[in-house]
């Protein structure tokens, strides 16, 4: 028995081989919809994934490899979610890298590949899917940002002006789909144990001479007030809500799941 809240929908995830993407298209999948993963990986292991989703869920999955940094890729990916399941229903902008240095030591190319694929990328995703979604008077984007959309961290700065960024792209984006079906929101998560955050853990455990739980308690108890890391489940919740028609009202949140971060 399969649910079927979002049965007949289409959605596509950027970023989805991995961590936070991967579990909101399985939780979107669980729900029914029909995915487009998008992300760099092993190609075994990405066909694999696309088979236990299949599945599992009951849904079709189809994969593009586009690479979120070069415009004329994400519009071959939009054009092949297009031709294969007629069009894409719900958009979840969550590919996203990140580097850690000072302003002054930041790697020019660095600030920009962050840019591009943590922000830029959703501008190229959202005005090529939004027409369809205007003419369907049905469409969710869910932009997927992060608690330093919200507040500040040094080091951080280009990630930090990205997810700034993207949180501002979702408030200009909700108002102009206010009076139609489509809405846009953005997601905030805090510390999620995925790949990106185990590098963090891992320089943090080698620079402090400690072990890697340590580092993790330590890298938790600066900004997260709750000392647990939030989960990929927990977010493919979320995003499952804001797809619902419970959700038809909230438009241009930038909603945090963050264990506190930002309550402080
Ligand atoms: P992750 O490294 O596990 O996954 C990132 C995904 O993006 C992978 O599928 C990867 O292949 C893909 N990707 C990277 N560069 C790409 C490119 N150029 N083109 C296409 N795909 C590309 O990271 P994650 O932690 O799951 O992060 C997902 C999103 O969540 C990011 O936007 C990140 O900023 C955000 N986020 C993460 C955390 C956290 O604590 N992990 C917190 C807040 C926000």
């Amino acid at each position: 028995m399969h649910n079927t809240t979002l049965q007949g929908k289409t959605a596509l995830i950027t970023g989805s081989t991995s961590g936070i993407g991967l579990g909101i298209a399985r939780a979107l999948a669980q729900q029914g919809a029909h995915i487009v993963l998008n992300g760099f990986g092993d190609a075994d292991e990405i066909k694999a994934l696309q088979a236990s989703l299949a599945q599992d869920c009951g849904v079709k999955t189809i994969y593009h490899p586009a690479d979120m940094s070069k415009p004329l890729e994400i519009a071959a990916m939009m054009k092949f979610a297009t031709e294969k399941f007629g069009g894409v229903d719900i958009l979840v902008n969550n590919a996203g890298i990140q580097h850690v240095a000072d302003i002054e030591d930041f790697p020019v190319d660095k600030w920009d590949a962050i840019i591009a694929i943590n922000l830029s990328s959703a501008f190229h995703t959202m005005r090529l899917a939004l027409p369809a979604m205007k003419m369907k008077n049905w469409g969710r984007i869910i932009n997927i940002a992060s608690a330093h959309g919200l507040v500040g961290s040094a080091q951080k700065s280009a990630y930090v002006a990205a997810k700034h960024g993207i949180v501002g792209l979702t408030k200009a984006a909700a108002l102009e789909t206010a009076q139609t079906g489509v809405t846009c929101n953005a997601i905030c998560p805090g510390w999620v144990l995925t790949p990106l955050v185990q590098k963090q853990v891992d320089a943090r455990a080698e620079k402090e001479g400690v072990s890697i739980e340590a580092a993790k308690k330590g890298l938790l108890s600066e900004k997260q007030p709750s000392g647990e890391f939030v989960t990929p489940e927990q977010l493919g919740a979320l995003a499952v809500f804001l797809c619902s028609e419970a959700a038809n009202q909230v438009r241009g949140a930038a909603w945090n799941m963050d264990g506190g971060w930002t309550a402080q």
